[in-house]
């Protein structure tokens, strides 16, 4: 076999054959296929599409290329969540509690955040104290004794899919739909998913920017599923605006405990009910309504916000000493009327600006810095009103004044969820 006949195969719109495919995910992780040439393919792919036999053989590859984790001890009411990523999406911080309180087991392993996305580790690690690096053990201990841990991912999980999600993410090549699918479903069957709920975000923000592309996100992770045994139910959901008030990671603990203790309503509050339910549906296997009812009732009575401090306490963490930022700037409304566009992807770019994202995977974070918006899509403002304030140990010079946009009207953007794809 050869890669020069592979890459001129995939240009010709051909299908790869198992075996092909194979060829392919090993020899890159085993250096013996070069950058060059694995970029070649990736763009072939990119501009060809694959079909989703060619999908499954490199899910599989990509799954077996690394550590697997088996589940399997810990029962069969164990649920997965991913997000497919976006600004102040907190949302595993609320859920994970609320699901485990009903009764579903949770399992998550995170990863850190990258550019102008969040991690659900770094905002873990904002808590003072909190371990964010259980072993295997401790981690599958913990499940049993409590129901749930959220710890790091395995360095070694899906070693091929990290090598070349990392030359996709170089050569243009991140927003293949069959690649975005295998590469989140070869790392969820190697963390021993058998059942996943996905939160597909659309929009400004997101990784996704129109309907049609997530929707075929959404089919082909809900095939490759099946063919692996997992059942998945997808959730497409609106990223144009952010989630919930606070974008950064310590502000972002703040805003989760906000709404497990103190019943905070909204957007966030919305969105993690109906994840929430769903996961709650496939770990017990009842109905969503059955399921809501059940979400709805744990965070009314305090035990969704009871099992996230049994969570905190477990893994060490200290919530009452949660960083602060030094610098504080308020930004005042200029202009009247309704605030009918919040821009995420803007938002969160701002964010990682300010100190609280990485623009390279090695710079270092400041957990206390961020952005709180006062206002919400559709509110009125009126002249001089702070619409945000930055948090920030920076100082800050200009603000993009096109990251809100005021108009005479209302918007009808503000829809979201989109679609559930079960
Ligand atoms: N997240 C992943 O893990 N892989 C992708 O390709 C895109 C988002």
């Amino acid at each position: 076999m050869n890669i020069i006949d592979i890459i001129n195969k995939k240009r010709l719109k051909k299908e790869l054959t198992d075996e092909e495919i194979k060829y392919v995910v090993n020899g890159y992780l085993n250096n013996e296929i070069k950058d060059y040439q694995m970029s070649a393919l990736l763009m072939a792919i990119l501009l060809n599409d694959m079909t989703n036999e060619e999908i499954y053989s490199l899910t599989k590859y990509m799954a077996d290329s690394g550590e697997k984790l088996d589940l399997s001890p810990l029962g069969n009411n164990v649920v997965d969540k991913h997000s497919t990523g976006g600004v102040g999406d907190k949302t595993t911080l609320i859920i994970s509690p609320i699901v485990s309180s009903c009764g579903v087991k949770v399992a998550k392993m995170s990863g850190k955040g990258l550019g102008h996305t969040g991690g659900t580790i770094d905002k873990l690690e904002s808590i003072p104290g909190f371990q964010v690096n259980l072993t295997e053990e401790e981690f599958l201990n913990q499940v049993n004794n409590i129901g749930l841990a959220i710890t790091s991912q395995t360095e070694n999980i899906a070693l091929a899919d990290k090598k070349i999600y990392a030359l996709r993410d170089v050569t243009g090549t991140v927003e293949s739909i069959p690649l975005i699918a295998s590469s989140i479903m070869s790392k969820k069957i190697a963390l021993g998913a058998k059942k996943l709920v996905l939160d597909i975000k659309v929009g400004s923000g997101a990784l996704i920017k129109n309907i049609t592309d997530a929707k075929r996100l959404a089919k082909l992770m809900k095939d490759i599923g099946e063919y692996n045994g997992i059942e998945v139910i997808c959730i497409l959901t609106n990223m144009n605006i952010p989630l919930g008030n606070n974008i950064g990671n310590s502000l972002e603990v703040e805003e989760a405990i906000d709404i497990l203790k103190n019943h905070k309503q909204g957007n966030l509050t919305d969105i993690c009910i109906e994840l929430s339910s769903y996961m709650v549906s496939l770990g017990l296997n009842i109905s969503y309504e059955e399921a809501k009812a059940k979400v709805l009732t744990s965070l009314e009575n305090g035990t969704a916000y009871e099992k996230f401090l049994e969570l905190i306490k477990y893994q060490h963490g200290d919530i009452t000493k949660l960083p602060k930022s030094s610098n504080k700037y308020e930004i005042k409304s200029m202009t009247a009327g309704y605030l009918t566009d919040i821009d995420a992807y803007k938002l969160g770019v701002l964010s990682m600006h300010l100190g609280a994202g990485r623009q390279n995977k090695e710079d270092t974070i400041d957990y206390s810095a961020g952005i709180i918006v006062h206002k919400n899509i559709n509110d009125y403002v009126s002249i001089g009103d702070i619409i945000m304030t930055l948090y920030t140990n920076k100082d800050v010079t200009d603000i993009d004044n096109s990251i809100f946009k005021i108009s005479d009207t209302k918007a009808d953007n503000n829809k979201l969820i989109y679609e559930v794809i079960k």
